[in-house]
């Protein structure tokens, strides 16, 4: 029998719930169990791909082409469980769903309302992962205990230990436990608040986890257990980690959180295996290298609009035993200060994905001064757009070459829509998505880096590289390294008589992991070491933004 885990957030968001989730995942599955995770979001877009990153942060996209919440980032970075379409379930997924079974006439006449119909939905969903060949299905709730949308989906997670039975189901709550620094004391009562909240809609907590900067005391942990009505060592501590977020596995293996789950639920587990989380660590904490990397977005101040970028950098320091400190440098106050100012010193540059037009001239210009200077450079998406825009300007010589997504009329399309886009109109979930294959060009930077031929990777795009201007690229020194099997598509540009300068239509930071990092971020900060090795210290003059 499959069994079930539900995990609740309360007090405030952004406690970390998906990183906490993926973490109990990833002990799980090193207890050699076979997980699946899962998320439910309240909001009623269909999927976060209409949304703003300023809204939502990252989009993350998963194989199957479905664009997802970035909790499911966490996910696959910490655990292996396949995620699907299945995954990442939304308020607007489950009403659409409903409502068009109505349409169908399927509910024969009856009122269609929230209770049963919306939470019968919600149930089917949860166990559409509960197959015989999974030993855990791990749900995540977004929102906070207490929002009027997550209501619905608490109710139907209440009812589920009737269905599958109560020994098979365990609701894991995260809370906060502020330290205030007036009274110099943590404080317990908005966990017993949130607490209070879930038993209001009948659910008992087994276990919290309690996030918290400061140790909480036996006296502290007595008081939840005794008012929120858990064992005290189901009290379980969760600290800040200033130095990793890839410390939190083994903070709740030292809490004792894997065993408490393992028996409650009752699992046939091994032993747990950690060794290689151990080594990552190590790495992490003994670096013999620091660079230093610009990323130069229109979201720098948003930490979450480029999170897989970001992570995928780090786990490419992990590989060569670097530290990276990363700069998130505005692509506008690149066109207002200008390059040199905001990228000299950096040892490696990188443009991420994007839309729309503002701070696209920044990251032209960042991109000219990573060619020209010789710095190691990596685009991805909406960033190999511009390497190529660049490229066309001021290597091919044309003019005020544009992509059509900024400049319809431009007299240089360099960059224009896919053909299969150009009757699209609906806005959702209707991009180039998910895995495509690509072909490698031997003698390349791209098939050195993956030591491949044939690669697949994640896209997420409406536009192209023109064909139309292939021959007359190519004649002045861009390399098509990657292209769709029939050609058809270019996927992975590179610069001839450049260290390393290589721009990818795909989005690579989908599949990295801190114990594999991804081939082209491996490639792209091993050029980033050479160069600083050659250069000396940082450069950067007050350290990275
Ligand atoms: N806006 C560009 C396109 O649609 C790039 C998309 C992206 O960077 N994900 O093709």
């Amino acid at each position: 029998m499959t069994k079930h885990i539900f995990v609740t957030g309360g007090v405030v968001s952004s406690l970390g719930k998906g990183l906490t989730s993926a973490s109990i995942g990833m002990l799980l599955e090193r207890r050699g169990l076979r997980v699946r995770m899962q998320k439910l979001d309240p909001y009623i877009n269909v999927d976060p791909g209409t949304m703003s990153p300023y809204q939502h942060g990252e989009v993350y996209v998963l194989d199957d082409g479905s664009e997802t919440d970035l909790d499911l980032g966490h996910y696959e970075r910490f655990t292996n469980s396949p995620l699907t379409r299945d995954s990442n379930y939304t308020t607007g997924q489950i009403y659409q769903s409903v409502i068009e079974k109505e349409r169908r006439g399927e509910f024969l006449g009856k009122t269609v309302q929230v209770i049963p119909h919306i939470t019968d939905e919600i149930k089917s969903v949860i166990r559409k992962l509960a197959t015989d060949s999974v030993d855990v299905v791990i749900t995540e709730i977004g929102g906070t205990v207490g929002d009027i949308e997550s209501l619905p989906f608490l109710e139907a997670i209440r009812q589920m230990p009737q269905e599958v039975g109560h020994e098979n189901c365990l609701f894991i709550h995260l809370t906060l436990v502020p330290y205030l620094k007036a009274a110099a004391e943590l404080k317990t009562k908005p966990t017993q608040h949130s607490v209070g909240q879930l038993r209001q809609i009948g659910i008992q907590p087994d276990i919290l986890i309690c996030r918290t900067e400061r140790s909480i005391s036996m006296d502290d942990r007595q008081k939840i257990a005794l008012f929120c009505n858990v064992p005290l060592q189901a009290v379980i501590e969760e600290k800040d980690k200033d130095f990793s977020i890839y410390e939190v596995p083994l903070s709740l293996v030292n809490n004792g959180l894997d065993d408490l789950i393992v028996k409650r639920l009752q699992l046939r587990a091994d032993t747990l295996l950690l060794n290689d989380w151990h080594d990552l660590l190590h790495r992490l904490r003994n670096p013999q290298h620091e660079i230093s990397i610009a990323v130069v977005g229109k979201y720098a101040e948003h930490r979450d609009a480029y999170k897989s970028i970001y992570e995928s950098l780090d786990h490419a320091g992990i590989h060569h035993h670097a530290q990276i400190r990363i700069g998130r440098i505005h692509s506008e106050a690149v066109e207002r200060e200008g390059p040199e100012r905001m990228l000299a010193g950096y040892d490696g540059l990188l443009v991420p994905g994007g839309f729309g037009e503002r701070g696209i001239e920044g990251k032209v210009e960042a991109i000219r001064f990573a060619r020209e200077r010789g710095i190691p450079f990596f685009g991805i998406c909406l960033g190999m757009q511009c390497a190529v825009i660049e490229f066309a300007r001021h290597v091919v010589g044309l003019e005020n070459a544009h992509s059509t997504e900024f400049s319809k009329d431009t007299q240089h399309p360099v960059i224009c829509l896919l053909d299969d886009q150009k009757m699209i109109t609906y806005k959702g979930g209707t991009m180039r998505l998910g895995a495509q294959p690509a072909n490698l060009q031997s003698g390349t930077l791209a098939a050195d880096c993956y030591q491949a031929d044939v690669i697949s990777e994640r896209h997420r795009h409406r536009f192209e590289f023109n064909n139309a201007y292939r021959q007359q690229f190519e004649a002045h020194g861009m390399r098509f390294a990657g292209t769709s099997p029939d050609h058809s598509l270019v996927e992975i540009v590179e610069i001839e008589n450049h260290p390393w300068f290589l721009a990818v239509q795909f989005h690579p930071e989908f599949k990295s992991q801190p114990t594999s990092a991804h081939p082209l971020f491996a490639g792209f900060v091993r050029a980033a070491i050479d160069r600083r090795s050659v250069r000396g210290p940082s450069l950067v003059a007050d350290g990275p933004h």
